[in-house]
Order: structure tokens, then C-alpha cells, then sequence
């Protein structure tokens, strides 16, 4: 039968909105429940301690209430559920922050002695910095994807690459690449890209890494992160979670589900403002390049001849705050801000130069982004790097 509802593979769109919600009609909800318990009731204390014993044992989600909040809950596991089906993975596991997932990762993999990562330059500024510090006890080869291969070791425990990269979007072959892995296992921090544009499993990856608190919680107000990966995988992260604590609030995982029912939605329209943004900007003689992904997407980033420090100060519509993926357009300098840990040799090898500017687009009308970025960038440098708060008139453009 192909009309079959419950076995017709369902399109992205569809998935947004119903993943991790099939079970709410004959529950009589609409909403999803929010539980914020931090512990759950059990008169059966030695059956409490077997589903104990089996998660210390195998990483599996318990059946039932979780025993306490550390181990599981129910809501956040209706974002896992839903993101996972939307990065074609058999499980997720999420984070109280994307560092979080990272360091969950790293810690699973250095607790089987797998301590050597090999890493592609840029990676977002503090993922940079947890590798190159060895934080977590972690080692680190830098390479370019060509050299993935050999620098691989016996102690290699992951490869771990961003496509589009932040901030400079510059991209990888994810199949390729994979290919140069092996068996060590490839991780793709698919932040910037979602898995709207772009989902790394089918194309060899074994483990993909958000930041949620960009586009899939998409409103600035979430902060999480979220491994996708197989169920062998999130056994192992679902215990490190457990035993190291960085959980995500279940009132982010309510915001985080929530978010991505417009994700494709959201990113779809951001993208096509981007694109043309892009046309504009690569005209502009105040413009030296423009960087932009051949996957598209709402990320862009630009080099000027100006000051780029005076363009931030110059906008108005547009906020000059880091972090990116909201609904409103964001703007800032990499080398200031977001990649400002990494030293700077390594920063301006990775191609983050001082007139970069990475700019998130949101979703307003283009014409009015245009405007504004069309002023910022004819801002005379050492203007004022803040509006005034003091009453004093403050320019702004005209509200159509
Ligand atoms: C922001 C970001 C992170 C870190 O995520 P947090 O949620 O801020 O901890 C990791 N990777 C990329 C690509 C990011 O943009």
C-alpha cells in the first residue's frame, strides 16, 4: 500500500511540526506537556534500583519516569525524538549549551582513551579553544581536509569539522572527508547549515553537533545543544550527561521543540533574504568579498575596505550583538567577539581577517536590511560605538 500513512516516509516540512508529538492526540493534548519535576515518586524502591542498574549499565533512556532529573525527561525527550528525525539519526541527546555537547563528546571519547582529536580550522571560536587548551585532556592536530587522513593515530578518537564554518562559511566535502576518517568517527557541527540544508549521516558522518541556541531555537532566548548520532553513541553521551550534569532545562527543550516546527520555515526565508543580500554586497565598491556557501543558507560574511568597526556602530535596524540564527538580523566582528580566544596567528590563518564581518539574516523585509547596511557601511569610522541612552537624538530610519 503507498498510501499508507504510518509508513510513507514524510517530508522535512512535515517532521518539523509532528516529530515528537505523534502521541498527543490520544493523550487528549494539543501542546506538548512541560514537566518540570526534578525527581519522580516510586513506592517500589528495589524496582527503582534495577531501572538504576540498567542505565549505569547501558546508557538506554529508562522506561517510565526517570528516577531523577539528571537521568531523563519526558519533554526534553520530545526535542530529541523530533531532531533526530529531522538529522535522519536514531537518537539525539541534548545539552544545556552546544559547549556542552561538544565537551560530552570529547569526554565519551577520552574515557575509551581516545584522546587525540583531529580538527579543521575555523571552528567556532570557543570550540577552537577547548581543543587548543586540551581542557578535557583532549589533544589536537590541526589540518586542512586534505591532510585528515594522515594525521590520524592510533589514540585518534574523532574527527571534527564545521560546514559552513564560522565565521568565514568556508565549506568541506562531508563525503570525502569521511572517507579520509575511516573508522574513527567523523563529527560535523551543522550549526550554520540545519539539517534543512544539509544533513551530514547521509553523507558519512557518524555524529552531528548544534548549537540549539541558534536556529532551532531561533528566537534568542534558548540556550542548548543536541548530539545527533546512533543509539550506541547517545548511550554513551546520555551517561556522561548524567554523570557530569550539563543537562538542558526542560523549558528549553519545551522552546527548543517549538522552534523547530517553523525551522524550515524560518530558514527557507532568512536564506532567500541572504542570497539577495549577497547580490548586493558583492556589487558594492565599499565591499572587498563576499563569502557565502555554495548550500545557501541565512549565514553571511563579508570583508570591507572601511573600518568594520564603524559599520557595527553604524547600524540601527540591524543589532551588532554576537551569536546568530534569531529571528532578527544580527551582525558582528569575528575577530573581536566570537573568535577573539583564538590567538591571533591562527585566527588569520583560518581566514578570519580584521575587515571580516559575519552577519546573521533574520527575517525582516530586504529593502529595509538593505537600507540600513548600506548606511552603516558609509559610516565615517570613530563614530560614537554605542546610541546615546541620554535623551540626545539617536538616528534611525524611517519606519515604513
Ligand atoms: C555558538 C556555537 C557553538 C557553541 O554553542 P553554545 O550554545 O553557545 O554553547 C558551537 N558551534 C557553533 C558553530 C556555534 O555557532
Amino acid at each position: 500500500m503507498d498510501n499508507d500513512v504510518s509508513t510513507t516516509p514524510r517530508a522535512l516540512a512535515t517532521e518539523a511540526v509532528h516529530a515528537g508529538r505523534e502521541d498527543l492526540a490520544a493523550l487528549g493534548l494539543h501542546a506538548p506537556p512541560l514537566d518540570l519535576s526534578t525527581t519522580y515518586p516510586s513506592y517500589d524502591t528495589r524496582a527503582e534500583a534495577a531501572r538504576i542498574d540498567e542505565f549505569a549499565g547501558t546508557g538506554a533512556r529508562p522506561d517510565g519516569p526517570p528516577v531523577y532529573a539528571r537521568l531523563d525527561n519526558p519533554t526534553t525527550a520530545r526535542f530529541e525524538d523530533a531532531l533526530a528525525r529531522l538529522e535522519g539519526t536514531e537518537s539525539a541527546v541534548a545539552f544545556a549549551s552546544g559547549m556542552a555537547a561538544l565537551t560530552a563528546v570529547l569526554l565519551v571519547r577520552a574515557s575509551l582513551g581516545l584522546r587525540h582529536v583531529v580538527a579543521v580550522r575555523p571552528l567556532y571560536g570557543c570550540s577552537d579553544h577547548l581543543l587548543t587548551a586540551g581542557l578535557l585532556g583532549t589533544e589536537v592536530t590541526w589540518t586542512d581536509p586534505a591532510g585528515v587522513a594522515e594525521a590520524i593515530r592510533p589514540d585518534t578518537g574523532l574527527v571534527m569539522v564545521e560546514t559552513p564554518a564560522n565565521p568565514t562559511l568556508a565549506e568541506v566535502d562531508i563525503e570525502a572527508l569521511a572517507h579520509s576518517c575511516g573508522s574513527v568517527p567523523l563529527l560535523v557541527d551543522n550549526t550554520f547549515a540545519t539539517p534543512v540544508l544539509q544533513q551530514p549521516v547521509r553523507h558519512g558522518a557518524r555524529i552531528v553537533l548544534h548549537s540549539a541556541t541558534k536556529y532551532l531555537g531561533g528566537h534568542g532566548d534558548v540556550l542548548g545543544g543536541v548530539v545527533a548520532c546512533d543509539e550506541e553513541f547517545a548511550r554513551a553521551l546520555r551517561q556522561v550527561r548524567f554523570a557530569t550534569g550539563g543537562v538542558l532545562h526542560p523549558l528549553a527543550g519545551y522552546l527548543l521543540l517549538r522552534g523547530l516546527s517553523t525551522l524550515p520555515v524560518r530558514v527557507r526565508a532568512a536564506s532567500a533574504t541572504a542570497a539577495e543580500l549577497v547580490r548586493r554586497l558583492s556589487a558594492d565598491p565599499r565591499v572587498a568579498r563576499v563569502h557565502y556557501p555554495r548550500i545557501g543558507g541565512a549565514m553571511i560574511a563579508f570583508e570591507v575596505y572601511g573600518d568594520p568597526h564603524a559599520v557595527t556602530a553604524g547600524v540601527r535596524l540591524i543589532t551588532p550583538a554576537v551569536s546568530l540564527g534569531s529571528v532578527d538580523t544580527l551582525i558582528q566582528h569575528p575577530a573581536s567577539i566570537s573568535h577573539r580566544i583564538v590567538a591571533e596567528g591562527d585566527r588569520r590563518a583560518a581566514g578570519v581577517s580584521e575587515q571580516l564581518l559575519r552577519m546573521s539574516v533574520g527575517l525582516e523585509d530586504v529593502e529595509d536590511l538593505w537600507r540600513d547596511l548600506t548606511q552603516a557601511l558609509s559610516a565615517p569610522s570613530g563614530r560614537s560605538a554605542r546610541p546615546a541612552v541620554d535623551g540626545s537624538p539617536v538616528p534611525r530610519p524611517a519606519v515604513r
